[in-house]
């Protein structure tokens, strides 16, 4: 498996013909339960919240994309997110991001301080991390990198490498960049996250999780904790992820061939203060870009010259980018985050994360890259 070419993966891992009537697409295993030859005796499925045969093939080809030994596919990210908090045990120290998705933050913020402890801090710079980690003494070590918003990235390696020495485990959430542009299990992370909802699946219709690994160890635990939380995801949604993910390499492609022109276009702009895009040279970590990842993904965010009114009119003149929270999807999105996605996250915290009112994220669809800066331009003649 590991000389099959990602883009063979894709296609082939979990895609063999149905066996029975050489159906060339895998069937939709629409059941809750399975008929049993004699009590305890079954074909390795006895009921969907523990395993459905889709949801298998899924997880065998989602976990050759992250070169992994094992995947659990989830209802949501947010649920991947939950197992991984309820597999470790009570009172664990966990040291996280502090500029990580806002539905994690509202997490750990939120609903695990009961049970575990949280400290939020930068991980984008390696020397500050190796105090904080040696301080802390944490039970895992959460990175999301780039991150969301602001597209900071973070040392996997490295980080990975002192969380292993101070005994932590490190957990990547890889969504930003799917298994295409970056694999953080090849670089030392312990576990890597997905919300399918994104690129993975693609097509902005199905709402998902998944975790790879390659612990044994790791996997008995998310299992029991899986099947004994039940946040499975369905046959057909399993089957609609299974679906994306075959056009997976070509879209990534595309989507960052469209970024690196977007890109390109908003940092010559004049209503533009500043652009932060991984691939562009002004991008503070480039370098560290280039030697972890392998391409820059497709999401941009930039900061328009103004304030909230400003961003408000330059939203309300885009076509072709749909105003929508979400990203990843075939389509073009903008989002607003300081009143969108991130208005969990307290104001003061807020900026000083740098996430001011005049920031927008753009999530650059497949669709032809001049048509994009053709509506970006029209909605800057309205600003
Ligand atoms: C969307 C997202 C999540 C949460 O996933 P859901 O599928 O919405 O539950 C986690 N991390 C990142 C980076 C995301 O963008």
């Amino acid at each position: 498996m590991k000389e099959m070419k990602f883009e063979t993966k894709v296609i082939h891992v979990g895609g063999e013909p149905d066996p029975v009537t050489g159906a060339i697409m895998p069937p939709i295993f629409q059941t809750s339960t399975y008929v049993q030859s004699s009590p305890g005796e079954h074909k390795g499925y006895e009921y969907t919240r523990s395993h459905n045969p889709t949801r298998t093939r899924l997880q065998e080809c989602l976990a050759a994309t992250e070169n992994a030994k094992h995947c659990f596919v989830t209802a949501s990210g947010l649920a991947a997110s939950t197992l991984i908090m309820h597999m470790l045990p009570k009172g664990s120290k966990i040291l996280c991001g502090d500029d990580v998705y806002g539905g994690t933050y509202r997490l750990f913020s939120k609903v695990f301080p009961e049970i575990h402890q949280f400290k939020f801090v930068d991980t984008t710079n390696v020397t500050a991390f190796e105090a904080e980690i040696a301080a802390f003494k944490p039970t895992l070590v959460w990175l999301e990198t780039p991150t969301n918003p602001l597209l900071k990235i973070s040392d996997i390696a490295a980080i990975s490498a002192l969380a292993k020495k101070h005994g932590a485990l490190t957990v990547v959430d890889n969504t930003f960049m799917s298994p295409y542009f970056q694999n953080p299990l090849d670089q030392g992370a312990d576990i890597v996250l997905h919300s399918m909802t994104k690129f993975i699946n693609g097509h902005s219709d199905v709402v998902g999780g998944a975790l790879m690994f390659n612990s044994d160890e790791i996997r008995d635990k998310i299992f029991f904790y899986q099947n004994a939380i039940g946040p499975c995801q369905s046959p057909f949604d399993s089957w609609l992820v299974l679906r994306g993910l075959k056009t997976l390499a070509v879209r990534m492609k595309q989507h960052e061939q469209n970024a690196l022109k977007i890109a390109a276009y908003l940092e010559r702009h004049a209503k533009v203060d500043r652009v932060v895009y991984p691939g562009l040279k002004s991008h503070p970590q480039h370098e560290l870009a280039k030697k972890q990842m392998k391409g820059f993904g497709g999401m941009i965010t930039f900061f328009l010259k103004g304030g909230i009114e400003e961003s408000r009119r330059f939203l309300e003149n885009v076509h072709l980018f749909a105003l929508a929270e979400s990203l990843g999807g075939v389509e073009s999105l903008v989002d607003h985050p300081a009143i969108m996605t991130h208005a969990s996250i307290p104001k003061e915290v807020r900026e000083g994360l740098g996430i001011y009112d005049n920031l927008i994220r753009l999530s650059v669809g497949i669709e032809d890259g001049d048509d994009l800066i053709r509506d970006l331009e029209t909605a800057f003649a309205k600003v």
